[in-house]
């Protein structure tokens, strides 16, 4: 006999870019057996002092915007979570992941592997996501992390990028689809151009969307949280408040 699941989903707010007020997410599943699965840790903690502002971009994070300020809003530290989900280790993604040594690591080995052998779009985080506490568990393909929890394998925006698909009791699916779908605009495969900051090729970046899109629709989810929309976040349940 199975008892009944529950689960939770916190989004997280981890600062704003500008202009466009761009929001730059992370997310928190906390599941019935109290397992805490972290996908992503935003910009570097240190930009709340000292921003180190890309070409064109103006990065916002207030001292409540950081990981492990949105975690303790909700009674956490970084020693509680027991997976870090990696979507992918770009600047916006992987600053704080030196915070997280007692957790395990979840990561596309594809992904990995290209940041591991030095590609420069990962060299700024790498003193945090390449940190000697960590410990990475490689995944390839698509994967379920727990009951309720699959990796999506999406490359396109970068090589190994992966979103995250979670079913919720009482919600339904909701799919994370992070970099591979940045902005509603972007999540009609038929259209999807390449965008500044996608790595791959147009063919793979439109597969993965249409993949995204195919999950979405066969799973029937109640709604895709898009990597950077500055539209469709404020119109979401932020962390302290959450899905269930
Ligand atoms: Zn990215």
């Amino acid at each position: 006999m199975e008892t009944q699941q529950t689960m939770r989903l916190y989004l997280l707010h981890l600062g704003t870019m500008q202009p466009g007020d761009i929001p730059v997410p992370a997310y928190l599943i906390q599941t019935t057996d109290g397992i805490n699965i972290l996908i992503d840790t935003g910009w570097p903690r240190s930009f709340v002092e000292a921003p180190r502002n890309p070409p064109g971009l103006a990065v916002e994070i207030r001292p409540e915007d950081t990981v492990v300020a949105r975690l303790a809003a909700i009674g956490l530290q970084p020693a509680d979570i027991d997976y870090l989900v990696c979507t992918h280790l770009d600047d916006d993604y992987s600053g704080n992941h030196d915070l997280f040594a007692g957790a395990e690591c979840i990561i596309q080995r594809h992904h990995y592997e290209v940041a591991k052998g030095g590609h420069p779009r990962f060299a700024a985080n790498r003193a945090a996501w390449d940190h000697p506490s960590l410990r990475y568990r490689l995944v390839e393909g698509d994967s379920e992390l727990v009951p309720g929890v699959n990796l999506l394998e999406t490359s396109g925006h970068v090589p190994g990028h992966q979103s995250v698909l979670v079913h919720l009791p009482q919600t339904g699916g909701v799919l994370l689809a992070a970099d591979a779908i940045m902005h509603q605009s972007m999540a009609d495969a038929a259209t999807r151009q390449m965008y500044i900051t996608d790595m791959d090729d147009e063919r793979s970046i439109r597969q993965s969307t249409r993949k995204l899109s195919d999950i979405a629709n066969r799973e029937g989810v109640a709604f895709v949280v898009y990597g950077h929309d500055a539209q469709q976040w404020p119109s979401l349940q932020h962390s302290p408040l959450f899905y269930e």
